[in-house]
């Protein structure tokens, strides 16, 4: 079965997400903006291998840490969607921008499509392409555990930012209604900031998707 743990990490509270298979104790970390020491110190008290670093998009918050951590403990870097390269080359230029550490660059090892599958230990991941917050923006599905890591495509009560280069608005909102939404009411999402919610709850009750 699959577990995590979230860990809000950067001056953004992003919510850096460790996520393993409770058999075989292999971990994920997903989006690891910032203070890789802190998010290498917690999976030593979990108890568990880091094996791969899975990106949803490659905003500062939630890469900039991708380049120093994949090195230091010499990780593969899955993700995100091709689309999302022109983010990648312009990591160092976000990290000025936002007065974050400079951001090591990177290339991911493997480059995300819909319908893809990563494995972690004995369970299997499905990604989902979700553009309009960023054009390569990715969420990982766990449909057996009713998760989803959905990086900056909803939140509890909000939807990502869609003003910054690449951004659409109806690009996002078919993500999530054709995408999120037929993973099921009852899946949990953990967003990338703040708390978690349902896709039910949302569903009904987000202002920006009433009705959908
Ligand atoms: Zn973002
Ligand atoms: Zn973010």
């Amino acid at each position: 079965m699959l577990r995590y743990l979230t860990v809000p990490v950067t001056p953004f509270q992003q919510n850096c997400s460790i996520v393993w298979c409770d058999e075989t104790m292999q971990a994920a970390v997903i989006d690891p903006g910032g203070e890789v020491d802190r998010l290498i110190a917690e999976m030593q008290r979990l108890g568990v291998t880091p094996t791969a670093l899975w990106l949803t998009h490659a905003h500062i918050d939630h890469a900039g840490g991708t380049g120093e951590m994949a090195r230091r403990l010499d990780l593969p870097i899955i993700g995100p969607h091709q689309g999302d390269l022109f983010w990648i080359e312009q990591l160092p230029e976000q990290s000025r921008m936002f007065r974050f550490p400079a951001a090591e660059p990177f290339l991911p090892t493997r480059w995300l499509e819909d319908g893809d599958t990563v494995t972690l230990g004995h369970t299997e991941v499905a990604v989902r392409h979700c553009p309009g917050h960023t054009p390569g923006h990715v969420v990982f599905h766990h449909a057996g555990a009713q998760r989803c890591f959905v990086g900056d495509v909803l939140f509890a009560g909000s939807i990502g930012r869609t003003d910054f280069p690449g951004g659409d608005h109806d690009t996002l909102i078919a993500s999530i209604t054709q995408r999120l939404w037929p993973m099921g009411d009852e899946t949990v999402f953990i967003p990338g900031h703040g708390p978690e919610s349902t896709f039910g709850r949302e569903r009904r009750f987000n202002p920006y998707l009433g009705g959908t």
